[in-house]
């Protein structure tokens, strides 16, 4: 679309998907409001690790030198045993991934990414209201309604619903659309590194075990210890980020784990605990004047770290998809056919990780042979990343 085609839009949530979807579309000349709910900028969540897939894109408009100082970039990960912490598989990163996918690797506080996305929609003139909670929306063929709990209707040519996975605009969108608990319950921290009383080891370490695996990596130039603790449950009711969780039950979950566990789990002193859903993207991501992106279209099992990645290179694809269009559905239709397959993917390989971490007896015995077999032919482990990280949407 050129600037004379420039239309109104308004996203609802200022979140990753609502920010940067707002900065690639005011780069297309759009006159776009943010709306959320929250009072204001939130210190809240932990660890986002940003592929090269969305590295592109943050670079592309503009915001992977406001966060840089802020980022650690992980030399490589590696998955370990549970017990004796042995390295099952390690794949380099650093500069090995920014020869071959174009940009690196990089680990960031939540809060980080959305204050630079923030600041660099400031800037861009993008207008971010707080405070405002949608709460229904309605279309006609000219134009779509925005009912927000503290003031009046306002309208639009077209609404994004980037609200997370709480999501009000897919709720009225596809009001069918169902999740379903997985079985798994992650508990997330973060330990200043000063309290640890050994070193753990370097990049990001993936401890698997029978029905549990243990995420660690380091965050703030290495000041924070970041840890995900994902556990087999039979039962759980809440979709929801910030439920308390109880220190002592996850040390007993990992009590039998390698050492670095320990030591960081005895240096916790607040847990986050989150049950994990299954909840496919719809058939349709959108109406008319309306699509959904993000978590709110399609949240990720955290099993490949890709869901913010999935919300970052969605808000770049919507935007090119509406350039050079007549009518706003049709680029909708286009978004959503550029979309569809890929965030597929990435939900399959995620589900795929997480049976695969949490084998136990012959599983992981053949699980760790094959491991031993893509040490030998490392182009093979190459081969399945090249499937995430190489994709680079701005091109
Ligand atoms: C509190 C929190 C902590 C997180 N921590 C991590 C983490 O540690 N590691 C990780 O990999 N991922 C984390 N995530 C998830 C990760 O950020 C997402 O997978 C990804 O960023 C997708 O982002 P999103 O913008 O689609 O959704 P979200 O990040 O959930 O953003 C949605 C936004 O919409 C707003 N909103 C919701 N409903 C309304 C409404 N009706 N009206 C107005 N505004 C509304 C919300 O307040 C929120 O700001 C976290 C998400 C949240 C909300």
């Amino acid at each position: 679309m050129s600037k004379s085609d420039s239309q109104k839009i308004i996203i609802v949530g200022a979140g990753v998907a609502g920010l940067t979807s707002a900065l690639c579309l005011r780069k297309s000349g759009h006159d776009v409001t943010v709306l959320e709910q929250a009072p204001a900028l939130q210190d809240i969540g932990a660890g986002i690790q940003l592929s090269p897939n969305a590295l592109h894109v943050l670079n592309a408009i503009d915001v992977c030198h406001k966060l840089e100082s802020k980022a650690d970039t992980p030399t490589e990960v590696s998955i370990r045993d549970f017990k004796s912490g042995t390295p099952l598989l390690t794949q380099t990163m650093g500069g090995a991934f920014t020869r071959r996918y174009g940009a690196g690797y990089w680990h960031c506080h939540r809060a980080d990414l959305i204050e630079a996305l923030f600041n660099a929609a400031k800037e861009a003139g993008i207008q971010i209201l707080f405070n405002e909670k949608i709460t229904a929306h309605e279309e006609t063929p000219e134009t779509v309604f925005v009912k927000i709990q503290s003031s009046k209707d306002i309208s639009a040519d077209l609404l994004i619903g980037a609200d997370g996975i709480s999501s009000t605009i897919r709720s009225t969108l596809q009001p069918t659309s169902m999740a379903n608990f997985t079985g798994q319950i992650a508990w997330r921290g973060l330990v200043p590194t000063e309290r640890l009383k050994t070193h753990p080891p370097e990049g990001v370490s993936v401890w698997v075990g029978p029905g549990k695996h243990f995420v660690a990596y380091r965050l703030r130039q290495g000041s924070l210890m970041n840890f995900i603790a994902v556990e087999e449950r039979t039962a759980w009711t809440e979709e929801n980020w910030m439920l308390e969780g109880d220190i002592n039950t996850l040390t007993t979950a990992f009590s039998a784990w390698d050492s670095p566990i320990q030591d960081i789990l005895e240096a916790c002193t607040e847990t986050y605990l989150w049950g994990l859903f299954n909840r496919p993207a719809p058939k349709t991501w959108h109406s008319c004047r309306t699509v959904l992106i993000g978590d709110a279209c399609h949240p990720i099992l955290p099993f490949m770290a890709q869901g913010a990645a999935m919300a970052i290179e969605d808000a770049y694809v919507l935007a090119t998809s509406l350039e050079n269009k007549t009518c706003i559905e049709a680029g909708l239709n286009l978004f959503q056919k550029k979309r569809q397959k890929r965030v597929k993917n990435l939900y399959d390989i995620s589900r795929r990780n997480a049976s695969l971490y949490h084998a136990s007896g012959i599983k992981a015995f053949a699980r760790n042979a094959l491991f031993a077999g893509a040490r030998m032919f490392p182009q093979a482990l190459s081969y399945q990343l090249d499937k995430v990280y190489g994709l680079n949407v701005t091109k």
